[in-house]
């Protein structure tokens, strides 16, 4: 299935995006894993887009699908999604008519809150054990105190979330003894545990839980120095040639012309700036594939425009340049245009990437 081009599509600026990749990817944890998945497919999946995502990745027969909020559990339910849903974000009362109306599994730590839900009704619920991250969910040692609650309406699950999984920092194993301290504390032990985001995926097989959570994996993103495993791109953030500029020596390129020409140079100027999410800090910086050449950015990204140096490069109004992803054997990783636009993380690369770029899925990207 690839979705064909429309002029409106492609005339300026895209994002292909792999679903073959997206699925090897994920058939390649759940082989390391030795469990099955729950692909987290929040904030629309990480940018790619949830239903189609979602879609594909049925071809793995994951166990559910986690999300972040009800809106997005509702947009799945949509789409037609009749798996599992869990909302990994804590949820206040006000929201728990839409969840059991979306049919949604809540992850839930505050008491108050657990009490609310289990009044509200039966409804499968997954306990937040807080061991070390101090985001979402109840402290390990106190889950004690949970005790007569849970007795009377006995959570399905119960979960933890590893704050640093990328390192080998000693802090990974500290949270599961804790994990497991808090475990051996409920009256009863859950019949789902999970832990592993990605980070804990590939650097611990088998699981020793039910089933994993993996996000930035599937999207192609790498876990870090040391992984043993690692992801196919999945991204590919391409962009036209508008038009091309001959310079002479001292003319200078964009806003604050921080870039200036020594000798003839020529740039082409781009269809694509920071308000489709390609990020500011990338000027002077970023790098670009064209015509199987590699090259940078000159001067200052613009909000619609960004301008690349082509002096020793072929290349005519039209042309299609990569600006994350692969284009023939050349490859910029998300990793590399996050360290370039000032070390931001590549979490934030990919959920950056705005809605003015229409997303176009193939099989396969080549
Ligand atoms: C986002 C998230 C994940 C996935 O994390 P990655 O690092 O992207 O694999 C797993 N579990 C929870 C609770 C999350 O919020």
């Amino acid at each position: 299935m690839t979705t064909e081009s429309t002029a409106t599509q492609t005339t300026r600026a895209w994002v292909d995006i792999d679903l073959g990749a997206l699925v090897r990817n994920g058939a390649a944890l759940q082989r390391h894993a030795g469990v099955p998945l729950v692909p987290m497919i929040k904030a629309d999946a990480y940018g790619l887009g949830a239903v189609a995502c979602a879609r594909a990745l049925l071809a793995l027969q994951p166990h559910g699908f986690g999300v972040a909020t009800v809106a997005e559990a509702l947009e799945l339910r949509e789409a037609g999604i009749r798996q599992r849903i869990y909302v990994f974000s804590p949820l206040l009362p006000l929201d728990f008519a839409a969840a059991r109306q979306a049919g949604v599994v809540p992850t839930l730590g505050d008491p108050a809150a657990i009490a609310a839900w289990v009044a509200g009704g039966a409804g499968a619920w997954h306990l937040a054990i807080d061991t070390g991250m101090h985001r979402a969910g109840i402290r390990w040692d106190a889950v004690g105190a949970l005790a007569d609650l849970v007795r009377e309406s006995p959570p399905e699950g119960a979960f933890t979330h590893f704050h640093s999984a990328e390192r080998n920092d000693g802090s990974w194993e500290l949270q599961e003894r804790r994990f497991r301290d808090a475990l051996a504390a409920l009256p009863e032990r859950p019949v789902l545990l999970h832990a592993q985001n990605s980070a804990g995926i590939v650097r611990r097989s088998p699981s020793p839980w039910s089933f994993v959570r993996p996000g930035v994996f599937l999207y192609g993103v790498d876990s870090g120095d040391g992984a043993q495993l690692h992801p196919e791109p999945v991204v590919h953030v391409r962009a036209r040639v508008l038009e091309l500029h001959d310079l002479q020596d001292g003319d200078t390129v964009s806003y604050g012309a921080s870039w200036r020409a020594v000798g003839a140079r020529r740039v082409a100027t781009l269809g694509i700036g920071y308000a489709d999410g390609y990020r500011r800090s990338l000027g002077n910086k970023g790098p670009a594939l064209l015509n199987g050449e590699r090259t940078t950015v000159s001067g200052v990204v613009t909000m619609d425009m960004t301008m690349i140096d082509v002096t020793d490069i072929p290349c005519a109004a039209g042309d299609v340049v990569t600006l994350i992803g692969r284009d023939g054997d050349a490859l910029i990783t998300v990793e590399e245009v996050a360290m370039y636009a000032d070390f931001m993380s590549p979490y934030e690369v990919l959920t950056g990437l705005r809605q003015r770029l229409p997303r176009r899925y193939h099989e396969r990207v080549v």
